[in-house]
């Protein structure tokens, strides 16, 4: 893969609420009124006025994605994104890859130079880390390479085995 992308993005680990980014991403349920993992860490940092915001949205579809203010995060935005429940067939890969393509697609048309995903789809949906991981990268390299915005992707994973596991990923295509 060509050094400016990869150069575009980043693998970190930590809390993904503590991170001053322009947006982070939020792995949703389709409700948009919150849920356990990293929704429910999300609403409990930003605050109730994030779940007033989200009242108003009316809910997003799996592999679409909300855009709202971050209110009392480090983030300026959280975009919401509804990821697949894994079931094993072909078509939770296109969800998920549509996650991360409707997310910075959001993240284009609002100005957003500093994003951070999450690991959408990995915890309580099933999702297996390696083909998520390769889906994540795949889909947001591709979409780097066709628009200057979001200048840099950070890939936030909660533990030390997900972020071995992207890591071992960016070596196989640096
Ligand atoms: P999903 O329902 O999409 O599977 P989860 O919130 O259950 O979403 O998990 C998605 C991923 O987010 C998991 O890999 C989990 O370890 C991770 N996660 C949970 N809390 C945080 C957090 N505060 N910051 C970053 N990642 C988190």
């Amino acid at each position: 893969m060509k050094k400016e992308i990869l150069d575009r993005m980043e693998v970190r680990q930590g809390d993904i609420t503590r991170l001053d980014a322009d947006a982070i991403v939020n792995a949703a349920n389709s409700s948009l009124l919150g849920g356990g993992g990293v929704d429910g860490a999300i609403h409990r940092a930003a605050g109730p006025e994030l779940l007033a915001e989200c009242r108003t949205i009316g809910g997003c579809p799996t592999g679409e994605a909300r855009i709202t203010k971050g209110y009392h995060l480090p983030a300026r935005h959280v975009i919401h994104t509804v990821g697949p429940v894994y079931r094993g067939k072909l078509r939770d890969s296109t969800l998920l890859a549509a996650c991360y393509e409707n997310s910075l697609r959001l993240a284009l048309e609002n100005h957003i130079r500093t994003i951070a995903f999450p690991a959408i789809s990995c915890g309580v949906y099933g999702y297996p880390i390696k083909d998520a991981c390769r889906i994540a990268v795949d889909t947001t390299a591709r979409f780097l390479e066709a628009h200057p915005l979001p200048e840099t992707v950070i890939f936030i994973l909660f533990s030390a085995k997900d972020r071995a596991v992207y890591e071992a990923y960016f070596k196989t295509i640096s």
